[in-house]
């Protein structure tokens, strides 16, 4: 299955909708999730890198502030200092009082360097004092202490500092306003901090908003496009330089895409070709198949329409007997004959010729006719030629196969090309019906034949209902002692019509073949067998020992259950199963060899007999003769009526005698008209006869008179003859 084009509008809206916030361009980067994690992860770590600057800085800038501070203490007060003083530090203490007002000085402590001693002080106290170790005496001069409120800060001056004055002065500086100054320090820190964040976030936001992200969401659109239509994706062209990682990224994908669309269309156009070729192609012969047979006849009349004095032969050619082939071989022999057969149609037409394999074992020709090939059979004859020409060697077997072959002309037979092939194929069955082996032109008294067919088959069904069905017996004769030892039934239809005579009798072979073709033969048959078992039943009673010997057709075999239906009958009417014989034919051996066998075996168990009817006329099963549980050869008609001036003839029935006593079985000749046929049969130890030279089939009133008359012997037929 292919992804259809639209999922569903939902889907196709979403993708829609994927599409639109992903156009690409600069403004759509402040909507994107990534674009923000970046940011805010380079806003914190600036921001952080900043703080850690700022909590150093902040030691320093109080430091700094704190040393302007006693520096400018010490130089407010080194010009009041007595340099040479003793006990007086201050030439004058109003001028330290006023200097106290001016300044940020809240205290002085002034203290001897001989001996640490407090020598005058002023203001308010110092925290940190000099002092001195009583025990060792020396002087201990103390750190610059700041308060823990930042409110004043105690600071030490040294001689030293102060130009050499001879006294340590340890000064109270008010430093409030230190606090306040690195507060607003802080402050301004900060707001220029958060300023340059925002800057450079937003300068690298643009940065990767144009290297990064648009060419991300430009391929991510490109992907989704191909998501939306695989096979035909409408990918941008990308103008991103493939050289960076990104733009070769951009490259690749699309690359993929078109490499993705190209593979879908390959395996869908693959895909494609095979569904065609399942679909109208014989996958056996190679050969074109019905479907695509049509298809040409079609294209090619719709092209012949153009030139009307063009004509093509249609061809329908089936293979004779190949069923039986295929059961009794196996497939594998079936399979590789047809595939011969079809090599050989193709290599024996011209190119121009459409040969299809169009059923099972039948195939089609088509092909224009022309100033050379201007006949329709003669193709038809190549056709079957090139089957007959030479066997078909399979496995080192060879098999001599024979077609039926029916032939029609465009336009002469058919406007439409499903009527020239079904003529043709009208044309194939009337070969098939004819004997097979033959080629038939199809002619419009066939469409008639159909017709008549049709309305036999109604007014069949009509008889059955109308009793207009009838059996009539022919009497069996053993040769040796002339007894009658049975008779066969046949059915008749009397048909009424307006006549003198009120009706007219419709011949067996007129009905039978098309009540088989239409299955009407199975309750046809199962009346005839019921009616006949009736009579013999009767006669049973009576006391006369004799046989009856029921017709049954392939389709009997095969469309019903006969054991079950004989098995019943024999019980609904009392009848001897060994006095039930069914007659078949070579053709049960045809259909399905396996089930025909079984079935004769099931009805040879109820105790009825089998005969082999027409024998000699059918495809040849004489390979199987010994696995069938038969009892009787019933020597075809038409030997019997040659045998005299025939010599071949005459051999084929002396040889079916032989082989019938060489199997144990009893022979029996039919159409047996005239004493010269019964006195070859006798001499050729024939075992039973019937025929016209005893009876014609008669009404069941007339053979019960004839076998209660009957003498027993054969000649006496001769005053009758
Ligand atoms: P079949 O079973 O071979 O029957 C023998 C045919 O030969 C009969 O023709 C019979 O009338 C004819 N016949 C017998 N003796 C002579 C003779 O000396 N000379 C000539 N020229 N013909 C003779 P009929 O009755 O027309 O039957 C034709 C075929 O119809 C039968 O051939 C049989 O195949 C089929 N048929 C007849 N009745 C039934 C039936 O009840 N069921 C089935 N399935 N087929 C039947
Ligand atoms: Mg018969
Ligand atoms: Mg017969």
């Amino acid at each position: 299955m292919w992804p259809a084009k639209a999922d569903s509008k939902t889907t196709d809206n979403r993708r829609a909708g994927i599409r639109a916030s992903f156009g690409g361009s600069s403004t759509q980067i402040w909507k994107s999730r990534l674009s923000w994690r970046i940011a805010l992860a380079v806003f914190l770590t600036i921001l952080t890198v900043q703080v850690a600057i700022l909590s150093v800085n902040i030691g320093e800038v109080r430091k700094t502030h704190l040393i302007q501070l006693v520096e400018e203490g010490r130089s407010s007060i080194v010009p009041l200092i007595n340099k040479g003083f003793s006990s007086q530090p201050f030439t004058n203490d109003d001028q330290v009082r006023e200097m106290q007002n001016l300044t940020r000085i809240s205290g002085i402590a002034i203290y001897a360097t001989i001996d640490g001693q407090l020598l005058k002080s002023y203001g308010q106290p110092t925290v940190a004092r000099v002092t001195r170790d009583p025990e060792t005496g020396y002087i201990r001069l103390p750190q610059n202490y700041y308060s823990n409120d930042g409110s004043f800060y105690d600071a030490l001056l040294t001689p030293k500092s102060m130009g050499g004055a001879p006294s340590y002065i340890v000064l109270k500086l008010e430093s409030k306003d230190i606090e306040l100054k690195v507060q607003a320090y802080i402050e301004q820190t900060i707001l220029i901090m958060l300023l340059m964040s925002a800057f450079v976030t937003t300068v690298l936001m643009i940065a990767l908003g144009h290297w990064l992200l648009e060419p991300i969401l430009f391929m991510r659109d490109n992907l989704v496009r191909a998501s939306e239509d695989p096979e035909n994706p409408h990918v941008r062209e990308s103008h991103y330089d493939p050289s960076d990682e990104i733009g070769s990224a951009i490259e690749i994908s699309s690359r993929l895409i078109k490499q993705n669309a190209d593979n879908i269309r390959r395996i869908k156009s693959a895909a494609e070709d095979q569904i065609h070729k399942l679909a109208y192609y014989d996958t056996l012969t190679g050969l074109p198949n019905r479907t695509l047979f049509i298809q040409k006849l079609n294209e090619m009349t719709k092209a012949e329409g153009n030139a009307p004095d063009k004509k093509f032969a249609v061809i329908a050619m089936d293979l004779d007997h190949f069923k039986d082939i295929n059961d009794s071989m196996g497939h594998n022999i079936g399979d590789a004959i047809l595939r011969a057969v079809g090599k050989r149609l193709r290599a024996a037409l011209p190119e121009a010729a459409v040969v299809a394999r169009s059923g099972e074992d039948e195939f089609a020709v088509t092909m224009a006719l022309t100033k050379d090939i201007n006949n329709a059979r003669d193709i038809a004859e190549r056709v079957a030629g090139v089957i007959r020409s030479e066997p078909f060697k399979v496995f080192s077997e060879t098999f001599q196969i024979r077609s039926s072959v029916g032939v029609s002309t465009f336009p002469t037979d058919g406007l439409d090309p499903d009527q020239v092939l079904k003529n043709a194929d009208i044309a194939l069955n009337r070969a098939k019906e004819e004997g097979r082996d033959t080629i038939k032109e199809y002619s419009e008294d066939f469409d008639r034949a159909v017709q008549q067919r049709f309305q036999i088959l109604r007014d069949l069904r009509d008889a059955m209902e109308q009793d207009q069905l009838l059996l009539h017996f022919q009497p069996q004769f053993d040769l040796k002692t002339g007894r009658m030892i049975g008779a066969e039934s046949l059915i008749r239809w009397w048909k009424p019509d307006k006549s003198k005579e009120g009706g007219h009798f419709i011949p067996p072979v007129d009905f039978i073949p098309i009540a088989e073709q239409s299955g009407l033969i199975v309750p046809i048959g199962e009346w005839v067998l019921r009616t006949a078992c009736e009579a013999a039943a009767d006669w049973q009673k009576r006391g006369f020992d004799m046989r009856i010997a029921v017709n049954v057709s392939g389709a009997q075999f095969f469309k019903s259950d006969i054991v079950a239906l004989t098995d019943q009958i024999l019980r609904e009417t009392g009848l001897k199963p060994s006095n039930l014989e069914l007659e078949v034919t070579e053709s049960i051996f045809m259909e399905d060899i396996s089930h025909a066998i079984t079935t004769l075996q099931n009805l040879h168990a109820l105790g009825v007999e089998i005969a082999i009817d027409d024998f000699g006329t059918g495809y040849s099963s004489l390979s199987y003769l010994r696995q069938f549980p038969i009892d009787r050869l019933k020597i075809d008609q038409s030997f019997i009526r040659n045998a005299l001036n025939n010599p071949d003839d005459a051999a084929i029935a002396r040889t079916i005698v032989r082989l019938g006593h060489s199997l144990n079985l009893k022979v029996i000749a039919e159409g047996v008209e005239t004493a010269d046929h019964e006195a070859f049969l006798m001499s050729e130890e024939c075992d039973e006869v019937q025929g016209y030279r005893y009876s014609r089939p008669i009404p069941l009133e007339e053979i019960n008179t004839l076998a209660a008359n009957y003498d027993g012997k054969l000649s006496s037929f001769d005053k009758a003859g």
